[in-house]
């Protein structure tokens, strides 16, 4: 999303009467705004603003209850944020395949789950969406907290419903990469009040107004994890936009596909996990050499090249080091936990042979079509 003159007079506006954070402001705060919008633009209960994607992804374990002792299933092609969430509230990550969709695979999931599995999250990578109907289903007969990391696809359906409201919880970031940007900023949706209510009492150590909460959840200490008013301001505007950005997007996919039917390449369209409402473009080669030779052209990348989104390259992970030696969730865990780099082989011969390419919502589509003809020539 491209920042213009709603945004700047949004965030002037803010320095303009001074209230730089949501308690300082008379009336409903722009961040209280931005929580109501998204609970009606995602069709949720509930929405909390935060100041990260990160954040978000703590807040929604907390809220959930999820802990020390507890294995949290996550993908092994996500940015290393969702895995470290698990890590910051005491739980350990399981790493768990990719399949062709780039998304979680849903069987690989069901053989992966012990009896500690507490948590799984899905991430809707690269406006990509996973099968959320066979996670879902396994998710209620495993009695599995199901947390949408859909960070990289705000704003994308799968059947009809935004991503980010069709598990228990939801987690966006608004960092500077994705479809809705504030610099740093990220929310929580859930249609579950204790959730919300805890993961409020997480994200603010001690402002909020404890008559806005119903349930009889008693107080506990947090840490802040507060949205800025600057932020929630300049995200209003684009909100308003977001849909016109999908719409965009897929216009630009639809280009792109047309151009790879006369491409010199050898490659194919990825599978899509709902075809009909695809945003997320997966091109597929067979062999690894050819993805990173079209990997090479401006606007196309190689996805195993993807630096921190491999979970090979998650050293700190890996290394199991965390900030204090005797803050070590590995420790607490009901078993030992492996992960190094041969974890998930499949996920890596996938990642070495697949290609996505920028869709460039900020250039017209006329311009879009000629460098996408070149692109994938
Ligand atoms: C960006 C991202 C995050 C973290 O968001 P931040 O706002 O950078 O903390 C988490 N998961 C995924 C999949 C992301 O792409």
């Amino acid at each position: 999303m491209s920042i213009g003159p709603r945004e700047i007079g949004a965030a002037v506006g803010v320095l303009a009467a001074g209230d730089l954070s949501r308690y300082s402001s008379r009336g409903p705060s722009r961040t209280t705004r931005l929580e109501r919008e998204m609970t009606s633009w995602f069709g949720v209960e509930h929405a909390l603003a935060v100041n990260s994607g990160t954040s978000a992804l703590i807040c929604a374990l907390v809220g959930a209850g999820i802990g020390p002792g507890d294995e949290v299933l996550v993908p092994a092609y996500t940015w290393v944020s969702t895995a470290a969430a698990a890590l910051a509230v005491g739980a350990v990550p399981v790493l768990v395949e990719v399949d062709e969709s780039l998304t979680m695979d849903p069987i690989h999931l069901a053989e992966r789950l012990t009896p500690s599995s507490r948590a799984v999250i899905p991430v809707h990578m690269i406006n990509l969406v996973c099968d959320m109907d066979a996670i879902m289903a396994l998710a209620q007969d495993r009695q599995l907290v199901v947390i949408e990391d859909a960070c990289q696809a705000i704003g994308v359906r799968y059947h009809g419903r935004p991503v980010g409201s069709i598990g228990h919880i939801g987690a966006f970031s608004f960092n500077q990469h994705k479809n809705l940007k504030s610099g740093e900023g990220g929310a929580v949706l859930t249609n579950d009040r204790r959730v919300f209510e805890r993961a409020s009492m997480y994200h603010d150590v001690g402002s909020y107004e404890r008559e806005e909460f119903a349930s009889d959840e008693p107080l506990f200490v947090g840490v802040n994890l507060r949205m800025p008013e600057l932020c929630a301001a300049v995200l209003r505007p684009q909100l308003r936009r977001l849909q016109a950005l999908i719409d965009k997007l897929r216009t630009h996919r639809e280009i792109v596909v047309e151009a790879l039917s006369s491409s010199a390449y050898s490659c194919r369209l990825g599978p899509h996990n709902d075809p009909d409402d695809a945003v997320g473009l997966v091109i597929t080669f067979d062999d690894p050499e050819e993805a990173s030779r079209f990997g090479q052209n401006r606007g196309a990348r190689r996805l195993l090249d993807t630096g921190r989104h491999v979970y090979t390259n998650w050293q700190s992970i890996a290394a199991r080091r965390t900030a204090h030696a005797a803050l070590d969730p590995y420790a607490w865990a009901a078993r030992p936990i492996e992960f190094d780099e041969h974890s998930c082989p499949r996920t890596l011969d996938i990642l070495g042979r697949t290609c996505t390419v920028e869709l460039a919502p900020e250039i017209p589509t006329p311009a879009f079509r000629l460098l996408a003809r070149r692109m994938v020539r």
